[in-house]
Parts: C-alpha cells; structure tokens; sequence
C-alpha cells in the first residue's frame, strides 16, 4: 500500500513477488527512514494458520512509524495484508520440529528529493515471507555472546525503541568483532556507561537466578533504549504463570559475571521472533570469559522453550489467546 499527504493510505494489491524500481533520488536510500516488523505464521492441527499475537506487531509497528515520523499504518490494515498474503502463500513445508513462514512487514519512504529537513510525503508499506527453520545453525545449542563496550547500539532519546533499520546497520561492525572473537552474537550495554545489559541484536536477555521453586526470571527494564520485544513480554506472562517471581530491572555486566561465577545465575537465554528461546552458554569480553551454568542448556530455559513453541504450533492450551488465525 502507498501513502502520500493528499491520499493517505491508498492502492494496496496482492502481486507476485518482483523487483522494486525506486528513483536514485528516493530519500530512503539517503536518510534511511525505514521501518519493519517480523513475525511468524505456523501451521495448526486443525489444518489452519495462526500467528502468534500479530496485534502486538501492529502496535509496534505504529510506535516506530511515529519515531520515526512516518504514517501508522492502520493496525486493521496490518493484519489484513498478513491474512492477505497467506491466503495465498501457505505451501511452506510443514515438517516436524520447527518450521514456520517468516512475515517481514515493512515500511519505506519514497519520496523523490535530496531535501533532508523534513520528513517525506510518500511512502510505500510492503510485506515478504520466507520459509523459516532454526535461526542459528546449531538449533537450541548454547551460544557465545560477546559484549559490547566500544560500540553502542542505541542511545537514550534515539532510535532504539523503535525497529528501525538504521538499529541494525550501525550494529554490523560489532557482530563482526564479535564473530572475530568467536562469539555468535553481539549482548549491547547501555551507551552512557556501557555497564547495563540491554538485549542482543535481534533477542532480548532473559536471566534465571537461583533454581527449582526458588528460580526468579530477571530480564533488563525498558530503558527507551531496548526494543520491547513481543516474546519477551509474553515469556514475562509465561514466568507468572508458572509461579515464578519475575523482575523487570536494571542488570549490570558485573553482577552477570559475579553471580554466574558464583552459581546464583543458573541459566541465561536470549529470545525473539526468530530466535525463539537460545541457551547463552559462555560470555566473552575485553578481558576474559566465563560460563553460565556447566554451559549447556538450563532446564527452565528449555520448558519455557517447549511451553512457547507448544502454544504457537498449536500442541498446547494457549490461556492468553495469543493465537490469531489468519486463513
Ligand atoms: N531486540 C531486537 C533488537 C530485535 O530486532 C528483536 C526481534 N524483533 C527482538 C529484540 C525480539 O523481539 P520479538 O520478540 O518481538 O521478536
């Protein structure tokens, strides 16, 4: 669908998937402005297709139009263009274990203007799919991560809210430092003073601290700084739910490291969209590592992993109604 200030939100069509002709002059390849979303579809036992909590992807999707000072695009429109599109593109495999089709809504300005003191007047909003298996290509094996104290990701009053794409482009120097240092990925520290733990670059951080009916589930506060991730808020639901206590707070690099040394943090995970929920096996950074745990997997870590994909393949009770049928 397209936006302009005379029509609003107009012109929007199902095509076949084909290239964009976007003049040279187009402000997106200039200033960036440039949002998205990422969500998943999954086959249901009963033969139709549901996402998970779609309206909360719209939702974010208005927030981060508005940071960035683009149109919302109408949350009904939104989930129209996913029910649209998968009404037609539903052949994905539907293997055992963990296959789903990845929806990237996404929105661009198109403006055609080298003028950069205004937001544009046009804008087109699209959405892809892709097949999706495992996002990392060891599965559910622990991962290294590396933390960031050179880079930052976002600072306070920026963009790190927001799923902008600019987020992501100013994080690929880190993720190949990180990669040099044989981490699988980058954990970004608050930019002031680079001590707070924020989130990873596409999951957010879950801490487990203590173990059995004592374990506690800590995962860093919003700042303004960290995208408010969809699974996270939900797993903060799913901890509750199981009668454990969960805190939304500020978590410093040195308490990861002294309480993991001393064995009250028991489990680390990261989570998202694609990522699902991944064990963080061992932490790397300017001067030295450590482990979580005996580095494999933590038992909360994967019955919250099992409870989640249960409730988005359908093969277990979803009490929230997070489940939202789209054909
Ligand atoms: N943080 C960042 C920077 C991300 O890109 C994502 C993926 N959208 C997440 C966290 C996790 O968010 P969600 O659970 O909504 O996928």
């Amino acid at each position: 669908a397209r936006w302009s200030t005379e029509q609003g939100w107009h012109d929007a069509r199902l095509e076949p998937y084909h290239p964009v002709e976007l003049d040279p002059a187009t402000t997106v390849l200039h200033y960036g402005q440039a949002i998205f979303e990422g969500l998943k579809a999954y086959h249901q036992p009963d033969g139709s297709i549901a996402s998970f909590r779609p309206w909360a992807n719209a939702t974010r999707f208005q927030d981060s139009a508005r940071r960035l000072a683009m149109p919302e695009l109408p949350e009904e429109t939104f989930l129209d263009s996913l029910r649209e599109l998968v009404s037609v593109d539903n052949q994905w495999v539907p293997t055992e274990g963990e296959s789903s089709l990845y929806l990237r809504p996404f929105m661009i300005s198109t403006e055609r203007t080298l003028g950069v003191n205004r937001p544009a007047g046009s804008y087109l909003y699209m959405l892809i799919a892709s097949p999706a298996g495992s996002y990392f290509a060891s599965g559910v094996k622990p991962v290294t991560v590396w933390l960031s104290r050179e880079y930052a990701r976002a600072s306070p009053g920026g963009t790190g809210a927001a799923k902008f794409a600019g987020n992501y482009a100013a994080s690929f120097v880190a993720q190949t430092q990180a990669a040099e240092q044989g981490c699988d990925q980058v954990v970004w520290l608050d930019a002031v003073e680079r001590r707070a733990v924020e989130e990873m670059g596409g999951m957010n951080l879950f801490f487990v601290l203590g173990s059995g009916a004592e374990a506690r589930l800590v995962t860093p506060e919003l700042t303004g700084s960290l995208l408010p991730g969809i699974t996270r808020s939900s797993l903060l639901r799913m901890g509750e739910r199981l009668g454990l206590e969960v805190e939304e707070r500020r978590i410093t690099t040195e308490e990861w490291e002294q309480k993991a040394r001393s064995g009250e943090i028991t489990e680390v995970f990261a989570c998202g969209t694609a990522a699902v929920i991944t064990p963080v096996g061992k932490v790397k950074h300017s001067d030295g590592e450590f482990t979580i745990g005996d580095g494999a997997p933590g038992e909360l870590t994967m019955k919250l992993r099992e409870q989640l994909t249960g409730i988005q393949y359908g093969k277990l009770p979803d009490p929230e109604g997070w489940m939202t049928k789209l054909a």
